[in-house]
């Protein structure tokens, strides 16, 4: 299993295009990461909740740098305790002791991304059907000036509202979602990026989109759009930024400190028709999505896990127990169930 593991993280990295110092800077970035999200990066369950961990005792450890003494205890509570349903290689469902909500927080920022996939996946697809509509994923950049995280998210979002505007745009497209990535360069500069699920009607020529977002943003042409095949998989690469929406471990105090003061700016968003179509289609969304949260609600104790009909089992674990938990699921072979007393 590690040596898989290890494997695939070394071919990853030889895959990944490193960034040259002498190519220009936006170009390079852009290239990195819509190629390493058109690959989709196979990480274990056990090394993204080892992630997971080292990402909170990061922010912890930044919390208390600020003398955020509150924001440090409630991220070092949430999800300190948990209470797994699970068959021994599988799990049913979690449990935690506690959910801070703070934004960063990688535990409840995957809540709210799953939330969101649960949300907005049968309404895509229905969305989809009415209006012989295909989606594609659309990354937006803008040039990077000296200006604060909050600048520079209104003005990609300010950019981004004219465009919608234009005739151009509504011709192609027909509404969707929008989500906002944050990175900083070593200059310190942000970078800003919009992700958005787009419902083409059409074909069209991508250098024509070129020149729109050239026309509004004044000085940037520069954005990749892809056809998404599954739509599930490209939901959950959008709203994967609303959960991590920056790298928190190459984050400082000082980056913290700009984060807190954004508390309320929105990372995700509908706009367009599909926005309408949302909002026409809220109850009979929230009916199925308190069916499904039933539904996972019901299984207890002794039910057969839905994975390989093996009894599931309460196990207790502090959350520091979960990577390696994961770890001894991956590398047991199905059906050997491990017990632990608690
Ligand atoms: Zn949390
Ligand atoms: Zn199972």
């Amino acid at each position: 299993m590690r040596q898989a593991t290890l494997a695939t993280v070394l071919t990853d990295s030889r895959r990944l295009p490193v960034a040259s110092e002498s190519k220009s800077a936006s170009q390079t970035y852009l290239d990195n990461r819509v190629t390493k999200s058109q690959r989709g990066t196979k990480r274990t369950r056990s090394q993204r909740a080892r992630e997971r961990l080292q990402t909170k005792e990061h922010l912890v450890g930044l919390a208390r740098e600020l003398y955020e003494g509150e924001l440090a205890d409630k991220l070092d509570r949430c999800h300190s305790r948990l209470s797994v349903l699970t068959c021994g290689r599988h799990i049913a469902r979690i449990i935690p002791n506690f959910t801070c909500e703070f934004r960063l927080c990688p535990d409840c920022g995957r809540r709210r991304s799953r939330k969101l996939q649960t949300k907005y996946l049968p309404l895509m697809k229905a969305f989809m059907l009415h209006n012989k509509v295909t989606p594609v994923h659309l990354v937006l950049t803008q040039t990077h000036r000296k200006e604060s995280r909050k600048e520079s998210a209104a003005r990609i979002r300010n950019s981004f509202t004219k465009l919608t505007r234009r005739s151009f745009w509504k011709q192609y497209f027909k509404g969707g979602t929008w989500s906002l990535e944050f990175t900083k360069d070593k200059n310190g500069l942000h970078h800003t990026h919009l992700h958005i699920i787009g419902f083409r009607r059409k074909f069209f020529d991508i250098e024509l989109l070129r020149d729109e977002w050239l026309a509004v943003t004044g000085d940037s042409h520069v954005l990749h759009l892809k056809p998404i095949l599954d739509l599930a998989a490209g939901l959950q690469e959008v709203v994967k930024y609303v959960s991590k929406p920056l790298d928190i471990r190459r984050f400082g105090a000082a980056d913290l400190k700009e984060f807190l003061g954004l508390k309320n700016m929105r990372m995700f968003g509908t706009f367009g028709e599909f926005r309408d179509f949302c909002k026409d289609f809220e109850p009979s969304d929230n009916d199925a999505m308190s069916e499904l949260e039933s539904l996972a609600r019901d299984l207890v104790e002794g039910c057969a896990c839905p994975q390989c009909n093996e009894p599931l089992f309460d196990l207790r674990m502090s959350g520091k127990e979960l990577p390696q938990f994961y770890e001894q699921a991956e590398s047991s072979p199905p059906g050997e169930v491990r017990k632990r007393s608690h």
